[in-house]
């Protein structure tokens, strides 16, 4: 048996294989190709190759689920069966001399594009399957698939590094936990893997390829990777997952119940989601709303923007979950390590202080107003409120006003239903909080995103693996910073969250409690444990503000 130790990201335990995450390489040089014939010879073994692997999955999925459910597997079969897809890559790789990853690659984002602009759900979904097969064909044509991705059977991943992209478009259901050697505890990929409630440890220096395909157990409550385990460490950890069972029971006596401390003092929470896909654990874990749709995820893991109508069936089926609970929809907060090929950002030297957020979206208009007219027009369906990210003056929502006020005028004209939500920001800048009160005259609420406001603060990048020795959420400039906000939101009258990871550290839940934060927002699975605690707390009796 051996051993590799890292930091705890998400707990919990998971017994599987492990099997090593393949970054797939994707083919976009436009070069002609030497060897047509080749290529062409290339395109329709990766083709028959999808379609056995479809046809499989088809085989599997009827067995264990029915035939229903197998159905969706026979649209795939229909599309790579059908001679004018074939005839199509086949004419782009003879007649243009196009590589056959390039021909696969222009084919189907093309239909995939077509399905998309028809204003119909369920066309919406037939380009998500064509987006899957893409990735399916290009997977076998790059060489580097992950087989296990097309097992019923999930996996611990382990990888040197996983991107927030690479991340979303892994099957949740295929995961049982998460391994990397890099990687950082405030990184994007941690706070992902936190949404999606999977075990996860980071930083595993020794992870060895040669353990891929073996027998494995993971328990980040120890920080233990084990290798092959021994009868006894897997009989511990069964016992650790039955009482992580009894816990999860005994927490769900909390649905219903208040966030209120024992000396009277409530206090919602809410919860941080990524995806639409998230909802279901958002309602399960009782959350009153949520405070922050990190909607950057939605333009991540895929080889083109979404469009209008993609977004706005989005934001609606959020809205339309959540009734007349708070969704609050942040814009995109793209840039730094958000970022997918296709939109062609310069190189940046120092990508967290570089074009990112609400700075991003300023210089990207036609982007940017396809997303403010994706929310306002879903704002008809539930109880919304927009929210920009890194925010440093107020210049940046006067102009934001401005475009929000443009797509109005054009979606009137359009005879589209739309809503103008409440409008509010994030503070996660040292500026932004230092002007909290010139930000919060044309803010509906406020938002603390302590994981930026503590990196800018304390100048430390929080992508840099090995930071979090020096990292230090707790230091007081960065309370400070908090105070001054909290006080300058509530001088002028409008609500303060708190939205990142500091939200959910119960060290300091007592102490937020005594600022004044309004909503702690943290990841779904936090909720209820969130919510015991503070049914705990008794601010009378406690002395945090001085500690
Ligand atoms: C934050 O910075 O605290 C935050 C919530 O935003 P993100 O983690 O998405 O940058
Ligand atoms: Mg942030």
């Amino acid at each position: 048996m051996n051993i590799s130790n890292g930091i705890k990201i998400v707990e919990g335990v998971a017994l599987g294989k492990l099997r090593f995450y393949r970054a797939p390489f994707r083919e976009t040089n436009p070069a002609p190709a030497d060897d047509p014939v080749y290529e062409q010879v290339r395109f329709e073994s990766a083709r028959k190759t999808v379609l056995a692997q479809r046809r499989a999955m088809k085989d599997r999925v009827r067995d264990s689920l029915g035939e229903k459910e197998a159905a969706i597997f026979e649209v795939h079969e229909m599309l790579l069966e059908d001679p004018r897809f074939i005839q199509k890559c086949e004419d782009l790789i003879m007649e243009q001399r196009r590589r056959a990853d390039l021909a696969v690659n222009l084919v189907l984002d093309s239909l995939a594009q077509d399905f998309r602009e028809i204003d119909d759900p369920v066309f919406g979904a037939r380009s998500a399957d064509v987006q899957d097969l893409k990735k399916a064909m290009l997977d076998v044509l790059s060489g580097v698939e992950n087989e296990w991705e097309h097992s019923e059977t999930p996996v611990i991943i382990a990888a040197q590094e996983l991107t927030p992209s690479q991340l979303f478009n892994l099957d949740r259901d295929k995961l049982l936990g998460i391994v990397t050697q890099g990687g950082s505890q405030y990184s994007h990929v941690a706070i992902l893997a936190k949404s999606l409630n999977i075990p996860t440890l980071i930083g595993c220096m020794d992870l060895s390829r040669d353990w891929d395909g073996l027998d494995a157990a993971l328990d980040t409550y120890e920080e233990h990777l084990y290798i092959e385990p021994t009868a006894e460490v897997k009989r511990i950890l069964i016992q650790k997952q039955e009482i992580e069972r009894e816990n999860k029971l005994r927490l769900c006596m909390l649905k219903g119940q208040g966030n209120t401390t024992i000396d009277g003092h409530a206090v919602k929470i809410w919860a941080n989601i990524g995806s639409p896909q998230d909802v279901a654990a958002v309602l399960d874990n009782d959350a009153d709303g949520i405070g922050l749709f990190r909607t950057e995820f939605l333009y991540m893991g895929r080889d083109d923007e979404p469009s209008e109508f993609e977004q706005f069936q989005a934001y609606k089926s959020v809205l339309e979950a959540l009734g007349p609970r708070k969704v609050i929809i942040r814009t995109c907060d793209l840039g730094s390590d958000k970022l997918p090929d296709y939109l062609y950002h310069q190189k940046e030297e120092n990508p967290a202080l570089g074009c990112r957020g609400i700075r991003f979206c300023l210089t990207r208009r036609d982007l940017f107003k396809r997303q403010l007219r994706a929310i306002l027009r879903a704002s008809v369906f539930g109880n919304p409120g927009i929210m920009l990210p890194m925010v440093v003056d107020v210049k940046e929502i006067m102009m934001t006003k401005a475009l929000i006020e443009q797509c109005c005028d054009e979606l009137k004209k359009d005879g589209l239903e739309y809503k103008v939500p409440d409008m509010g920001v994030m503070i996660e800048t040292p500026a932004a909080a230092l002007c909290a009160d010139e930000l919060a005259k044309e803010s509906d609420f406020f938002s603390l995103g302590t994981n930026d406001l503590t990196q800018y603060a304390l100048a430390m990048d929080r992508q840099t693996p090995g930071m979090e020795r020096a990292w230090d959420a707790h230091n007081p400039a960065v309370f400070k910073l908090i105070e001054m906000a909290v006080n300058a939101g509530h001088a002028a009258d409008i609500p303060v969250g708190m939205c990142g990871e500091l939200a959910a550290d119960l060290d300091v839940t007592a102490k937020l409690l005594q600022i004044g934060v309004d909503v702690l927002s943290v990841d779904p699975a936090t909720v209820l444990p969130l919510r015991q605690h503070i049914r705990g707390i008794n601010l009378e009796e406690s002395d945090t503000l001085s500690s």
